[in-house]
C-alpha cells in the first residue's frame, strides 16, 4: 500500500482558517446560518469550524448533524445507494442559510441525499457545501462552494481523514492499494 500526505496538522489547521474566514467574508456575521455537519467526520469539522467562527465573532451558530452513509463494497462501485439515518437539526431551516459540511466529496450522491434530508426541515434560503477534500469523480451536477483541498484521485484510491478527537491525530492520506 502506498501513501501520500495530502494535509499535515499544520496544514489542515490552516486550511480550517481559511475556510472560516471565506465563511464569515460571504456571511458577515453570520445571522440565519446553520451548520450542518455529515455524520460522523463531517460533523467534526463543523464542529471545529463553527468554534474557529464563534471566536471570531464572539457568538455561537446554530449547528445540527445528518446521518446519511453510501452502502458501497468499495470506492468504485456505481451504484451507492445512500443510507438516511437519525438526523438532529434543531431549527427550523425556513429562510435559513445552510452550510452542509462534509469530509470527502466524491460521486455528489451523499450531498444529493442530504439536499434532500434536509427538506423535512423546512425550505431553506440558501444551501452551500463546504468539504475539506474534494477527490474529484462526480456523478451528479454537484460541486462544493468551499473546499480545504481538491485533489485528483484514482477510483481505486481512497482518501484517509484523520481527526484527533476520533482518530488520535490530524493529518490527511491518500492511500492506494
Ligand atoms: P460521495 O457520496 O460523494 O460519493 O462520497 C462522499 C461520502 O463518502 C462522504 O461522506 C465521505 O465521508 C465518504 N467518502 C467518499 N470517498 C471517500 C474517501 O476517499 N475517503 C473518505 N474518508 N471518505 C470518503
Ligand atoms: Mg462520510
Amino acid at each position: 500500500m502506498e501513501q501520500t500526505i495530502l494535509l499535515t496538522e499544520e496544514e489542515m489547521r490552516r486550511a480550517l482558517e481559511r475556510l472560516a474566514y471565506q465563511v464569515l467574508e460571504r456571511h458577515g456575521d453570520c445571522a440565519g446560518l446553520v451548520l450542518v455537519g455529515i455524520q460522523r467526520r463531517g460533523a467534526d469539522i463543523a464542529a471545529r469550524l463553527g468554534r474557529i467562527i464563534a471566536e471570531r465573532l464572539g457568538c455561537a451558530l446554530t449547528s445540527g448533524a445528518l446521518d446519511i452513509n453510501l452502502y458501497r463494497d468499495d470506492w468504485t462501485t456505481l451504484s451507492a445507494k445512500p443510507a438516511i439515518g437519525p438526523s438532529d437539526i434543531p431549527v427550523d431551516l425556513d429562510g435559513r442559510d445552510v452550510l452542509l459540511v462534509d469530509d470527502v466529496l466524491f460521486t455528489g450522491r451523499t450531498i444529493r441525499a442530504a439536499l434532500e434530508a434536509l427538506l423535512d426541515y423546512g425550505r431553506p434560503r440558501r444551501v452551500e457545501l463546504l468539504v475539506l477534500v474534494d477527490r474529484g469523480h462526480r456523478e451528479l451536477p454537484i460541486h462544493a462552494d468551499y473546499v480545504g483541498r481538491a485533489v485528483n484521485t484514482g477510483r481505486n484510491e481512497q482518501v484517509d481523514v484523520l481527526l484527533r478527537e476520533r482518530d488520535g491525530r490530524d493529518e490527511v492520506l491518500l492511500s492506494s492499494h
